[in-house]
């Protein structure tokens, strides 16, 4: 292993060592998307955020078990414990079977975490696969005497539970003053106390998703799912559980009291949350009407964006902020993050045509070890981005002779480069993509010197126009035309 990792736990309120319980194996849970709809900017945040994770992980030698899992069941409306279930909403709303729904925004969840270059995780474990499971793990609460049947639906007693745990310790908030706090979320009449959650849900006639249980004919609460999945692939306890910062309050502190109710250990050592995401200072939000989707952004086609950009510019302005920073959509740091990209991507393209001197004036090894240190430092990319636009300069600076390095120097700085920039943080060059870009270049350019010769200008400009818009630009010179990208 490489220097020490620390790591900032939301239990303890501080950055720790990072000292895993079976290394050089890491286990690591996070929260996945309920799939009733696109996935939305902030859950791509998340994700991304835990991928930098993964990846350094493993860059550091552990073998990683990652499990992300996908609600399939069992989130009703408003995280709430009584109501409608997201998916089967959104199942009658467009005549559609429940697992239709699922499989649908599955598939498109899956397609955005590609095209932003996530690696998938180990196992991606689904609530509707794992009703066997959590019916256990209610039993196992029962048998401990911190839950409660009420008319087919279970509960967990939340004060009763808190008289010998602490079930505020990941959120820092005392039970009373939850109690003073806390809105009620539906099932209250069926609940002993006020922040008493389900475990079990008797469903009513038009739910669709239900199953027997030895209580009712129901489905799990949404909180359940996460303990008895983690359980499952984690065991008793595991190192790393993450998530979005919102799920603290509820979704993680439930977590924390069904897992150690049933199986008396806090589940995870170390608990990671990703800060949200803002829009020009505002909380995005639906209701705000300042929200967009991953492909409006890609596109540039919503209200709020001057233009569009590109799955791996997106990918590296979200990591040019340290993940437990908020991080604020705006056009403006978008354009100028957009410049430090294209800064960084054609430092590497001049990288391997680089030549060594016999001596060297500048000493690469000093700059990696501040890498490692950014990244140590509780994974802070926004760090590790500023040593590497250092680096940036170096290449531009042999590039253009004004400064010496030997190949034993040369080496280092293409492998730290390569290192950090697509193994670590998940970045890849775009523009090397697509190899038939330049023949489909060729041929517009041939339409357009075409459309000229006959005169038709409106057609001519409207090419030229088009093109510069989306980032080409075509220069007429002596020898024909000529195309750049920005
Ligand atoms: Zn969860």
């Amino acid at each position: 292993m490489k220097q020490n990792l620390f790591v900032y736990n939301t239990l303890t309120r501080k950055k720790e060592e990072f000292k895993p319980l079976n290394a050089p194996h890491v286990g690591m849970y996070v929260c996945g998307p309920t799939v009733y709809s696109d996935v939305h900017m902030g859950n791509c945040r998340t994700y991304i955020s835990f991928d930098l994770i993964f990846r350094y992980l493993q860059h550091l030698g552990y073998k990683v078990r990652y499990v992300r899992n996908v609600t399939d069941a069992g989130h009703l409306e408003g995280d709430a414990d009584e109501g409608e279930d997201k998916i089967t909403k959104k199942a009658k709303l467009e005549k559609l079977e429940p697992m239709e729904v699922v499989q649908q925004y599955t598939v498109g969840f899956r397609e955005v975490m590609k095209t932003f270059n996530t690696l998938p995780p180990s196992i991606e474990p689904t609530a509707t696969g794992h009703i066997i499971e959590q019916i256990e793990m209610v039993k196992g609460i029962l048998d401990k005497g911190l839950a409660y049947e009420v008319d087919g639906s279970v509960y967990f007693d939340v004060e009763k539970y808190n008289s010998s745990q602490d079930y505020g310790v990941l959120s820092g908030r005392n039970l009373e003053d939850m109690l003073n706090n806390t809105r009620t979320l539906g099932g209250q009449d069926e609940k002993h106390g006020k922040l008493d959650f389900a475990l079990w849900i008797k469903a009513k006639p038009e739910h669709l998703m239900k199953w027997p249980s030895p209580w009712s004919v129901g489905f799990p609460g949404w909180h359940l799912e996460c303990s008895a999945m983690s359980h499952k692939y984690l065991g008793d306890q595991f190192d790393i559980h993450g998530g979005g910062l919102d799920l603290v309050p509820t979704h993680h502190t439930n977590e924390i009291a069904q897992n150690m109710a049933c199986c008396g250990k806090n589940p995870a050592r170390y608990w990671v949350h990703t800060n949200m995401l803002t829009v020009n200072g505002q909380k995005m939000s639906k209701s705000l009407g300042n929200s967009f989707l991953p492909h409006e952004l890609f596109s540039g086609n919503n209200h709020i964006l001057t233009k569009g950009y590109s799955p791996m510019m997106v990918r590296f302005f979200m990591l040019q902020a340290h993940y437990r920073s908020t991080l604020d959509f705006g056009n403006e740091a978008m354009e100028a993050s957009e410049k430090g990209f294209k800064r960084l991507m054609n430092a590497l393209s001049l990288l391997d045509g680089l030549k060594s001197s016999p001596a060297t004036e500048v000493d690469i090894q000093p700059l990696i070890d501040r890498c490692y240190d950014a990244m140590n430092d509780d994974f802070n990319s926004p760090v590790l981005i500023a040593e590497l636009f250092e680096a940036s300069r170096i290449i531009n600076s042999v590039h253009d002779s004004k400064l010496k390095i030997d190949q034993k120097n040369l080496d280092l700085l293409k492998n730290m480069m390569h290192t950090f920039v697509f193994d670590v943080l998940g970045l890849k060059d775009e523009q090397t993509e697509n190899d038939d870009l330049p023949k489909i270049m060729d041929f517009i350019v041939d339409l357009r010197n075409e459309a000229k010769v006959n005169k038709d200008y409106a057609t001519s400009d409207k090419i030229r126009n088009g093109l510069q818009q989306i980032g080409f630009q075509l220069k007429d010179g002596k020898e024909g035309t000529t195309w750049t990208k920005n």
